[in-house]
């Protein structure tokens, strides 16, 4: 495995490899999702790249930038393991200038659900990924579904912006107990992580609703509540796959997302429906 920390050197590497690149970014402490966008890239492209890089223009003042974990060796051997040609391990130095050009997110939905809770976040997000994406030109660009708003902010910049880059999503993964993979997890002790389990219960009981044809958003959202309690929500709402309020479940059309403190932590779940 290559390790690169320029951006220069590794489109130089890249360019006219002539191969498909499956790219995968992350922040770092890897963990099973990861490794699980890792090994759909190696199964669909002929070059890996892997970027670890936590990116400070994400993070709003007072937000968890300074204590986010950091697992540098360990997440090499991951990617060493998992088979990544190449680990993009760039400083942000190597990434930002002063007086940056910006991509700002859309003023509708990238300012709702984890855009009102976090504002601004979506304008970091989509700017680093631009970044990432020109640098690396894959052919694929692997996304969790756990960051449900993300993935479809990014999917629109990529359409809008007309990029030549196909985004694919990439299932949840759980401990299996429920608890959707965070590194944010390790934030949480014993008691911690047990009430961290009322989230994907909401949502596991949410879908049990809909199984049985109970499709009313309102009805599903109480009962959610209920499930989340005593932990402080940021929000639980039920939208359309385009990031459209639903007053009812449609199957193959939904996506009912949380986000509820447990602690100081703040953790996101969905499903899509
Ligand atoms: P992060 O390092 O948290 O920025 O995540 C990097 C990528 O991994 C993003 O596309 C996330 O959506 C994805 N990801 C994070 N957690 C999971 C998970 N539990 N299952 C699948 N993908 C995940």
């Amino acid at each position: 495995m290559k390790i690169i920390s320029n951006p220069l050197e590794l489109k130089e590497y890249l360019k006219d490899k002539n191969q498909s690149i499956g790219f995968v970014p992350t922040m770092g402490a890897l963990h099973n999702g990861h490794i699980s966008l890792i090994k759909k890239a190696k199964a669909e492209n002929e070059i890996v790249v892997v970027s670890v890089f936590l990116n400070p223009t994400q993070f709003l003042k007072g937000e968890d930038l300074d204590k986010y974990p950091k697992k540098d060796e360990a997440d090499k051997k991951i990617c060493e393991l998992s088979g990544v040609d190449i680990l993009f391990f760039p400083h942000a130095e190597n990434i930002y200038t002063e007086d940056e050009v910006s991509i700002l997110s859309p003023n509708v939905r990238g300012y709702i659900l984890e855009g009102t809770s976090r504002p601004g976040h979506f304008n970091g997000v989509l700017t680093v990924v631009m970044k990432l994406l020109n640098i690396v030109s894959p052919t694929k660009a692997y996304f969790g579904k756990k960051d449900a708003q993300q993935l479809h902010l990014i999917s629109l910049m990529v359409k809008q912006f007309f990029m030549s880059v196909e985004i694919i999503a990439a299932e949840t993964i759980r401990e299996s107990d429920g608890l959707a993979l965070s590194s944010r997890n390790a934030y949480l002790d014993k008691t911690q992580r047990q009430e961290a389990l009322k989230i994907s219960a909401s949502l596991h009981a949410a879908s049990k609703m809909v199984t049985q044809k109970i499709l009313n958003s309102d009805e599903i959202l109480k009962k959610m509540r209920e499930h989340l309690e005593p932990l402080e929500i940021s929000y639980v709402e039920i939208v359309s796959r385009d990031f459209i309020p639903l007053r009812h479940v449609e199957i193959g059309n939904t996506i009912i997302l949380v986000e509820a403190k447990v602690a100081q932590t703040r953790l996101l779940d969905n499903i899509w429906l």
